[in-house]
C-alpha cells in the first residue's frame, strides 16, 4: 500500500467518525441482518471482503476503493475530484452518480447475512417437524375438497422429499427427488393445492405462469427469474429459498408446437431450459430484481432441493387418451363402443407419461418430474361443498361479514344447488363461485344495513334463480331490546 493510500484511509476514517450517529440509528437490528454491498462492482461484504463505509450506509470494498485511488493516482486526479467531477477514464466509477448515492441500497436489492457457523442454531427443516403424510393430508382435507388421489399422492411426494433433503448420504443411496407434474382441468384446485402445502408447511412459495418464460435473450422472463421469484418470497434469505417450492402453472403451454418452422423460444426451448433446474443447479440470480443487470447484485441459489410442480390444464390432451384407449378396446377381445369414453368427464385421470409426450412435452423433461397425477373434474356436489366446508368457505365468509351486523345469514340447500348448478355451467370450475355468489350478494349487502330490524336473512334457490327474494326475518323484541 503506498502512502497515499495510507493517507486516504485515515481520511476515511475521519469521514467515518463524522457520520457515526446517523449510521448508528440506521444501523437497527434489522439493517444489522443485511450484508453490505459494495455501490461499485456490486459484491456483498462476504465476498469482497472489508467494506469501507461512505455516507447513508454506502459503502465501497477496499479492491474499488484501491483501483479508484489507482487510476486517480496515474491521471493526476487530486482530492477535490473524488465525487464531484469528470472521471475520464476511470474504470467503473463513471456509473456513480453523487445524486444516486444519497439514497443507499434499498433492503430488497441486499442479500441477508449467512448465519455464523459455530453458532449452532436450530436447523430450517427437522424431520421431526415434518409432519407424517397421513397428518399433510389431514391438514389438506381442512382446505380442499376432494380430489383424495391427489391429496394423497402429494402428502407422500412432499413428505419423501423433505426426508431427502435431510439425509446425509452415506452409503452412496441418493434419493431421488419428487419435482411433480400436475394435470387437471381449470379451476379444479392446483394453484389452491399447492398454496395450501407450502403454508402448512412454512416454506416459501413462488408462482409463475409459464407463459411469460422465454429462452434467454429473448422478450420475456428468463427461465432462471423463476428461482429469483422464489428468493424474494423467503425474505432473501437463500437457505430458506433452497427449500422452498416453486410451482410453474400452464405447463402445458410450453409443449413443442407442431409444424412450427422457426426457432421455437417459448415452448421447446424452455423446456430444455428448464432441465437443469429441475435436476438441480447452481444458478446466479439478480437480488430484488427479475433480470440481470449491472446494477444488481447477484447470488447463488441451489436449486437441488427445491420442490418443482409444474401443472397444467393439457385442454385435448383427452383426445390423445380416447384415441389410445379407443386402439386398446379395438384390438382383440376387449372390442368396445367406440364412443364409451366421450362422457367421461375425468378421462385426464387415465393419462400416461406417453400421452403427455405425444402432447408435446419432451422425455427428457417428463423424466424430471417422476410423479405424476392428474385431479377430478369438479362435480355439482364437490362445488356444492367447496361452498360450505373448507375452513375458508366463501359462505362462511359472508356469514362473518353480516355477522358484524348482528345479522344471521343462511343459504338453503336448493340454493346452494343452485350456485353450483350455475357455476358448472360455465366450466372454470370452482372459479366461477365467487362470482356467482357476489352478484346476488351485492344487493343483501347494500340494502340489510339500512334496517336495524332485520335479525335473519335465507337465501333461496328461488332467489338466485331470479324467480323470488330471500326470506328476511325480523328481530324479536328481546333481540331488539338487548341491542
Ligand atoms: P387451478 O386449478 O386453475 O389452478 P385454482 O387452484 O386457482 O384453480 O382454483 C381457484 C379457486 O377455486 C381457489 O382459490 C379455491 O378457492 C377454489 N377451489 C378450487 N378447487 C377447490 C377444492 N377442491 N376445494 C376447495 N376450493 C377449491
Amino acid at each position: 500500500m503506498n502512502d497515499e493510500f495510507k493517507e486516504i484511509i485515515d481520511g476515511e476514517d475521519v469521514v467515518n467518525t463524522e457520520t457515526n450517529t446517523t449510521e448508528e440509528t440506521v444501523n437497527t437490528s434489522d439493517e444489522n441482518e443485511y450484508e453490505d454491498i459494495c455501490y461499485i462492482c456490486r459484491r456483498p461484504s462476504s465476498v469482497a471482503g472489508r467494506m469501507i463505509k461512505i455516507q447513508d450506509g454506502l459503502c465501497i470494498c477496499n479492491d474499488c476503493m484501491q483501483k479508484t485511488f489507482d487510476s486517480m493516482n496515474s491521471g493526476n486526479f487530486g482530492m477535490g475530484n473524488l465525487f464531484g467531477g469528470d472521471f475520464g477514464n476511470m474504470p467503473n466509477i463513471k456509473m456513480v452518480n453523487l445524486a444516486d448515492l444519497q439514497g443507499g441500497i434499498p433492503n430488497s436489492q441486499k442479500l441477508k447475512k449467512k448465519k455464523p457457523k459455530e453458532k449452532k442454531e436450530a436447523p430450517i427443516l427437522d424431520i421431526h417437524s415434518i409432519p407424517a403424510p397421513h397428518k399433510i393430508k389431514a391438514s389438506l382435507d381442512e382446505y380442499v375438497v376432494g380430489q383424495e388421489y391427489a391429496k394423497k399422492v402429494m402428502s407422500v411426494a412432499v413428505y419423501n422429499h423433505y426426508k431427502r433433503v435431510m439425509s446425509k448420504e452415506e452409503d452412496g443411496i441418493e434419493i431421488e427427488k419428487s419435482n411433480m407434474l400436475m394435470i387437471g382441468p381449470t379451476g379444479s384446485g392446483k394453484t389452491y393445492l399447492v398454496k395450501t402445502l407450502a403454508r402448512l408447511l412454512d416454506v416459501p412459495l413462488a408462482i409463475t405462469d409459464a407463459t411469460s418464460l422465454t429462452e434467454a435473450g429473448y422478450i420475456g422472463d428468463d427461465i432462471e427469474s423463476v428461482v429469483s421469484k422464489l428468493l424474494a418470497a423467503a425474505d432473501n434469505d437463500v437457505e430458506k429459498a433452497e427449500h422452498g417450492i416453486i410451482f410453474i402453472d400452464e405447463i402445458d403451454k410450453l409443449a413443442k408446437k407442431r409444424n412450427a418452422n422457426q426457432r421455437d423460444v417459448s415452448g421447446e426451448s424452455v423446456q430444455q431450459g428448464m432441465l437443469k433446474l429441475l435436476e438441480g443447479a447452481e444458478i446466479e440470480v439478480p437480488v430484488g430484481a427479475s433480470s440481470k443487470n449491472a446494477m444488481v447484485p447477484m447470488t447463488t441459489v441451489d436449486t437441488k432441493n427445491i420442490l418443482f410442480i409444474c401443472g397444467g390444464a393439457f385442454p385435448d390432451l383427452d383426445e390423445i387418451i380416447k384415441e389410445r384407449l379407443n386402439k386398446e378396446a379395438s384390438i382383440g377381445f376387449k372390442a368396445d363402443l367406440k364412443d364409451k369414453y366421450d362422457d367421461n368427464e375425468n378421462i385426464l385421470m387415465e393419462a400416461t407419461i406417453e400421452d403427455v409426450r405425444k402432447f408435446g412435452m419432451i422425455p427428457e423433461f417428463l423424466g424430471r418430474l417422476p410423479i405424476m397425477f392428474s385431479l377430478e373434474a369438479l362435480t355439482e356436489d364437490m362445488l356444492v361443498k367447496i361452498l360450505v366446508e373448507p375452513k375458508n368457505a366463501i359462505t362462511k365468509q359472508y356469514k362473518r361479514l353480516l355477522e358484524m351486523d348482528e345479522v344471521l345469514l343462511e343459504f338453503d340447500d336448493d340454493a346452494l344447488h343452485a350456485i353450483a348448478a350455475k357455476a358448472k355451467e360455465k366450466k372454470v370450475g370452482a372459479r366461477a363461485l365467487r362470482a356467482i355468489i357476489e352478484e346476488f350478494m351485492l344487493d343483501i349487502m347494500y340494502e340489510i344495513p339500512k334496517d336495524d330490524n332485520i335479525g335473519k336473512v335465507t337465501i333461496t334457490g328461488d332467489y338466485i334463480e331470479k324467480k323470488g327474494g330471500p326470506l328476511i326475518e325480523m328481530r324479536g323484541v328481546a333481540q331488539l331490546e338487548a341491542r
